[in-house]
């Protein structure tokens, strides 16, 4: 009897909502009330610190010894007021989430008793003996030297009673181990190459930053079917499940009510988000049945990905306390949407210009028609580093699968913009344009209509899609790092706008005046990136055709897509701008075929078991009272009358009996396969012999499950079936 499954629905069924109560009505009285932020810094810092502090910030200088010290005892002081107990480096090592490791203030002291301790040594830097993080061979266990330094660049915070203070991670030898390293590395690579260009057009701009706002897709399940389903908790995602009758066809969970018990989950985790800074200011109801969506307020890019992580993490925990599970796996139910990320990316100026913001002067406009066009000349020239960024085995099932954008990266921008860049293409060759004409033209460009700001021209199905003041790169999955993607596209815009001003300059230096080699630059970029601009839908095949005759790339192998890394072209990208080494960029594609490999193979073992001890045992049981059940008749029964009757039965035996013996010779199959390429030693063929010979199996398999589970008694079904991980509430 599937005991499991009906004790498990019985709990949903008397599951109730539990709100919890704000601190106050008022989020400003409670916001950032866990973070050390510059409030706070003011506060329990001296004024000289306090300026040293923000000067390094700034600057992105180190901060010396007896700088930290001061900062230390007032984080300490500040966290001991809120009841914290122990300190951490918090850092993102090369498994996609966070990493922590505690230590209590209090120091025993000669002679008895202890003191609490925290000082500037231990906030800047230390050394956790964090051997078994993976780092692609980068660190030998006998050389696991690696230690972790304070990025004060986002700020400490408090969590449970424990104050985490956010930092890279670094071996000894100097290769980085983590995300934020090269992150921060992009962020300032961008930085210089943007500024330079905005000092084209303001002669005030210093910094130039990235902004990041990610929109956070999910699941949520309850905690007693998620229980009953060792797949979901063991992978993240079902690996076996007939479609509901009723799932998303209606569209009618896609921005509805949202249940009282989601809303108590969303009410308890914006509060926390709140307290620890974290402006997440949307919430809906996804596509998919379960699904939702939780969007901040963009940030800089650095303390979104560490907003993001932090907020994930929250989600997890709370969720428990409301009897939920929330999936971040990008294809947790097969037939149904999948979760992404969306990433909102922009640059702004410290004069307070976004520069991806069309503006309403000519002049400001020449600046977004830079920036614009040389962000999707970037994406031209790294379409398949922007690709490899978003890899990974969940991303997979999502991409091209008619719901995601497509394995092929293009940008889309809108009929007028697109109408605008074709009529610069067209008008501005260098010398026949006179000078009325130019005028004319920048005055023409001025005239975006101010409805582009609030621009509802979306196109859903690109994976690159300009909306009115920023990018929106869609392809990132719900479970990444947003790290992986902001360090490929601020990387390769970083290096585009150097090479733009490279090429001005070049021209200014022949006496063309500044606008004009401006223009000169730019109309010679729209040509070349022009085959990565695609406004139409990218579902469709068409454009799987027309995009091949582009010469644009479609990767749908995640190894293969993954070796974009070490491309020479990309490669040598990295090192320039100075953001990783090639020996970092092998290790990380290392560190990403292991855990595309070790995720299918995890996939492959649990499905062969659970089929194994799960679903073949049932199939047999309902088999057996289907062949007792026949017996019985024809002792009762002349053969002329069992024949009639019995017909319909002995159809089900043979079905169910060949469904067994297919699957019973798969899963074989699959493991044998699983031992070949288990023994293979290089990391790329293995990978390939995962995504290539082991992948298929899984659905292969799976197919035949999914008919037994239409066929078998629901009473004896043991597994939580779609319909109840979906609707039951
Ligand atoms: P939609 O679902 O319509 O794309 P959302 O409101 O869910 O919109 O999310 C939009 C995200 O884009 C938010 O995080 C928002 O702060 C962010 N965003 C808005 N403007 C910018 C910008 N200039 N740069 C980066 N992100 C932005
Ligand atoms: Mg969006």
């Amino acid at each position: 009897m599937a005991y499991i499954r009906f004790e498990a629905l019985k709990e949903v069924f008397t599951r109730e909502p539990h709100f919890v109560t704000a601190p106050s009505p008022k989020v400003s009285d409670y916001y950032g009330e866990k973070v050390f932020d510059n409030q706070k810094m003011r506060k329990y810092l001296s004024e000289d610190v306090y300026k040293k502090v923000v000067e390094a910030m700034d600057k992105g200088e180190r901060i010396d010894r007896k700088v930290a010290d001061q900062v230390a005892s007032g984080m300490k002081a500040w966290a001991m007021e809120h009841g914290v107990t122990h300190y951490t480096h918090w850092f993102h090592p090369l498994t996609e989430g966070t990493a922590e490791k505690h230590d209590a203030f209090m120091d025993p002291i000669p002679g008895g008793g202890v003191v609490e301790n925290f000082s500037g040594k231990l906030l800047a830097q230390q050394e956790p003996d964090a051997s078994s993080f993976p780092s692609g061979g980068i660190r030998n266990t006998f050389e696991a030297r690696g230690y972790t330094a304070w990025d004060p660049t986002s700020p400490a915070f408090i969590v449970g009673n424990t104050l985490s203070i956010p930092t890279i991670f670094v071996s000894y030898t100097g290769e980085t181990l983590d995300s934020k390293t090269p992150l921060l590395k992009a962020l300032a690579a961008v930085d210089k190459a943007a500024t330079e260009v905005a000092l084209y057009f303001d002669r005030n701009v210093t910094k130039v930053f990235s902004n990041l706002g990610w929109e956070q897709e999910y699941f949520l399940i309850d905690e007693a079917l998620y229980n009953a389903r060792p797949d979901l908790y063991l992978t993240g995602r079902t690996l076996m499940g007939h479609s509901s009758a009723k799932d998303q066809q209606l569209d009618d969970h896609y921005f509805s009510s949202i249940p009282e018990r989601v809303k108590a989950f969303m009410y308890e985790f914006e509060i926390e988000a709140f307290k620890l800074g974290i402006p997440v200011k949307t919430r809906h109801n996804e596509v998919a049945p379960n699904q939702y969506e939780c969007a901040p307020v963009y940030e800089e890019t650095n303390i979104a990905v560490d907003h993001n992580l932090l907020v994930m993490d929250l989600m997890k925990k709370i969720a428990r306390r409301h009897k939920f599970r929330v999936l971040f796996h990008e294809k947790p139910f097969s037939g149904i949407n999948g979760s992404g990320k969306h990433n909102n990316w922009s640059l702004a100026t410290d004069t307070g210009i976004n520069l991806l913001s069309p503006g309403k002067t000519p002049r400001s406009n020449t600046m977004f028609l830079t920036f614009l066009i040389n962000t999707i000349l970037a994406v031209y020239k790294y379409q398949d580093l922007l690709r490899a960024s978003i890899a990974s085995s969940g991303n997979a099932h999502r991409l091209g699968a008619n719901e995601a954008p497509p394995a092929i990266i293009s940008a889309f921008l809108g009929t007028q913009i697109s109408a605008m860049l074709d009529e610069l293409e067209d008008k501005v060759t260098s010398k026949k344009m006179t000078p009325d004409e130019k005028t004319e033209l920048k005055l023409n460009i001025g005239k975006i209509p101010e409805i582009l700001l609030d621009n509802t021209d979306r196109n859903r199905t690109s994976p690159f899609a300009f909306t009115g003041n920023r990018f929106e790169f869609r392809a990132v999955g719900s479970s990444a790092n947003c790290s992986s993607p902001m360090i490929a596209l601020n990387t390769a815009v970083a290096d585009q706008l150097t090479i733009f001003k490279a090429d001005v300059d070049k021209i200014i230096e022949k006496g063309v005046k500044k606008d004009e080699a401006i223009f000169q630059v730019l109309r010679k970029y729209i040509i070349e990136s022009k085959p990565i601009r695609f406004d139409g839908n990218n579902y469709s095949d068409e454009w799987a055709k027309e995009a091949a005759k582009r010469g644009l790339t479609n990767i749908k192998d995640i190894p293969e897509a993954l070796l974009a890394y070490l491309k020479k072209d990309v490669i040598d990208l990295f090192v320039r701008q100075d953001v990783m080494s090639e020996r970092e960029l092998e290790a990380r594609t290392e560190v990403k075929l292991e855990a595309y490999t070790m995720k299918v193979q995890i996939e492959s073992r649990v499905l062969g078991d659970l089929v194994m001890n799960h679903i073949v045992p049932i199939a047999i049981d309902y088999q057996t009272s289907l062949v007792d059940n026949v017996a019985g008749l024809k002792d009762l029964f002349d053969h002329k009358e069992f024949t009639e009757m019995a017909g319909a039965r002995l159809e089900l035996i043979k079905e169910i009996s060949s469904h067994i013996s297919y699957i019973k010779a798969k899963v074989k199959e699959m493991t044998e396969a699983r031992k070949v390429a288990n023994a293979i030693e290089d990391s790329v063929e293995k990978a390939h012999a995962y995504s290539k010979v082991i992948f298929p199996y899984l659905d292969d398999i799976r197919y035949h499950v999914d008919k037994l589970e239409l066929i078998v008694d629901d009473e004896m079904w043991p597994l939580p079936k779609y319909r109840e991980l979906l609707f039951a509430s």
